[in-house]
């Protein structure tokens, strides 16, 4: 974003689609271009697991089954991580809200700091494609960087192409098992989001099956227009 137009309330994007949409790689690329912080609870939720906190505790088997983290518990973790000085550029929320609740728990963060949601942006996907998109894909353990086994390989085996670490990490509830799961949870409490968003009139939907920088592309569009 230049510096001349900037609104002078930082912009808040949600995006929204099952596990496997994409949300992460396209977080992080918006991250990138447009200077706003990427908060994954999903990110969050896996510290807290590693850092052995109270809520990462209760958090951890839920989290292995591919069940949903009780909503006290996502909104403090979530409320907590806003709250840090980095989210006054922007955020573009990755994950969360997944229930009715988390939504109206966000609206009611957002209207107590002034801020509204600039997009809540769907990004349309086939659940049949998702199993093998979840269980080829992994992250490196230096910068974060997503890859997948037959989508974004790195260019050299083991070595992430971003920051050279050869630290590579799958997430432990990537199997097909866990993905069954969680994208029964997504149906049965996440996608009922899209018509809250869309009766609100702050939904776009993008088509997310192509390729990553089309998919990218699509979304720079929905993107300047609603932080302009
Ligand atoms: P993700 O990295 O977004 O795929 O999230 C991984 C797991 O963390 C999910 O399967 C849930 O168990 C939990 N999780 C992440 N975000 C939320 C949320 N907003 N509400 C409830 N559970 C969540």
């Amino acid at each position: 974003m230049d510096g001349g137009m900037k609104p002078t309330v930082a912009p808040v994007l949600i995006l929204l689609g099952p596990p496997g949409a994409g949300k992460g790689t396209q977080a992080r690329m918006l991250e990138e271009t447009y200077g706003l912080i990427q908060l994954s609870t999903g990110d969050l939720l896996r510290a807290a697991v590693a850092a052995g906190t109270p809520a990462g505790k209760q958090a951890k088997a839920v989290m292995e089954a591919g069940d949903l983290v009780s909503d006290e518990i996502v909104i403090a973790t979530l409320r907590d991580r806003l709250m840090e000085d980095d989210c006054a550029k922007g955020v573009i929320l990755d994950g969360f809200p997944r229930t009715i609740v988390q939504a109206a728990a966000l609206d009611a963060l957002l209207s107590d700091t002034g801020q509204r949601i600039n997009a809540a942006i769907s990004l349309e996907v086939e659940d049949a494609a998702m199993v093998a998109r979840i269980s080829g894909r992994f992250s490196c353990g230096g910068c974060g960087e997503g890859y997948h086994d037959s989508f974004k390989p790195t260019a050299k085996p083991g070595i992430c192409d971003h920051c050279g670490s050869t630290e590579m990490k799958r997430r432990a509830d990537d199997n097909a098992e866990t993905v069954a799961q969680r994208l029964e949870a997504y149906h049965a409490q996440t996608a009922p989001l899209i018509d809250y968003y869309e009766t609100k009139g702050a939904l776009s939907r993008v088509p997310a099956m192509g390729a990553i920088d089309d998919i990218a592309a699509q979304l720079h569009d929905v993107v300047s227009q609603a932080t302009a």
